[in-house]
């Protein structure tokens, strides 16, 4: 019998990860000889982790927190978007070269417009958190041609530097650092997201007060566990359209799938198999 091809996410911790359920059905599904791993992984396990990859009949990869940015120095090739964005979410193993993209934007944005039907063209937007999520979400929105984006993060030089990286990247574009969410001007903006990590805990207070509401956006939480953050709890009751981040989890792990087996996603199958 041929052994299975492998794939697998790294990172660390990887244990709560709905990847492995989303990418084997896809295999099954296209009846391909290959099975979807969990890698967790310290840093100074990476180098050795990454020489192996052959050795392990390892072909692709997704990669996750905290490792978007230092599995760059592993790669032999980097994509545009990749590098534009700074990180690599997908590598693929192409005889022996090791190859990194970035789907996570690109998943977001075919979510907002697929399954939501958000046109970002014209619209204002205000973002939580300038992380890495948060400068893929940001570039991909921008090849929308947006009116203004606005970004708030606790870290305020890493807001800064995002937005000099757009204003350079997109000249037409208004981008605007906030000192604060208040100041995010969420009240006339179209579509707020959060690409902060506040709300995946109990404990996390909500992003936002009560009448922030007055424009009604879409509110998108980058977070999916747990399904309903205390922020889309909020935006829900006031009547907002809502969505977590189940959506840009299927479109980015289907582009990556596509990087790898060359075949188009199962994303039905993909999407089922995410059901909880
Ligand atoms: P990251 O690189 O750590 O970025 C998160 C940013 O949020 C950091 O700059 C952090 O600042 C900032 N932040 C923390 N608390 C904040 C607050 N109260 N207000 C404003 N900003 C705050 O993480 P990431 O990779 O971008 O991921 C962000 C979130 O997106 C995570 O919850 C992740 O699970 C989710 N995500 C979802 C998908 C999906 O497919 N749905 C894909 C990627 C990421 P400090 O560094 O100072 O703490």
């Amino acid at each position: 019998m041929i052994p299975p091809k492998i794939f697998g996410l790294v990172g660390y911790p990887v244990e709560h990860s709905l990847s492995p359920r989303m990418h084997n059905a896809a295999f099954k599904a296209l009846k391909i000889n290959a099975a979807y791993r969990l890698f967790s992984l310290k840093e100074d396990e990476l180098k050795v982790f990454f020489a192996g990859l052959k050795k392990n009949n390892i072909f692709g990869l997704n990669v996750t927190i905290p490792y978007k940015e230092k599995v760059m120095a592993f790669l032999d090739k980097i994509s545009p978007e990749a590098k534009l964005i700074g990180a690599v979410n997908t590598v693929k193993v192409n005889q022996g070269s090791l190859e990194g993209f970035n789907t996570d934007g690109e998943g977001f944005l075919r979510h907002i417009k697929l399954s939501l039907g958000f046109n970002p063209k014209g619209k204002s937007i205000a973002i939580i958190g300038a992380g890495g999520a948060s400068r893929a979400v940001g570039i991909y929105l921008s090849k929308e041609k947006p009116k203004r984006i606005s970004f708030f993060d606790s870290d305020v030089a890493k807001a800064g530097n995002l937005v000099k990286h757009l204003k350079e990247c997109f000249s037409a574009i208004e981008f605007r650092q906030s000192c604060s969410i208040e100041g995010l001007g969420i009240e006339t903006s179209d579509l707020l997201i959060n690409a902060s990590p506040i709300g995946m805990k109990e404990a996390d207070s909500c992003l936002v007060k009560e009448g922030f509401t007055r424009k009604k956006p879409l509110v998108y939480d980058l977070i999916y566990n747990p399904p309903e953050t205390k922020l889309l709890k909020l935006a829900k009751s006031k009547g907002c359209v809502v969505s977590n981040g189940l959506g840009m989890l299927l479109y980015q792990g289907a582009l990556a799938f596509k990087h790898w087996t060359g075949k188009e996603a199962p994303v039905e199958v993909m999407r089922e198999a995410l059901k909880l």
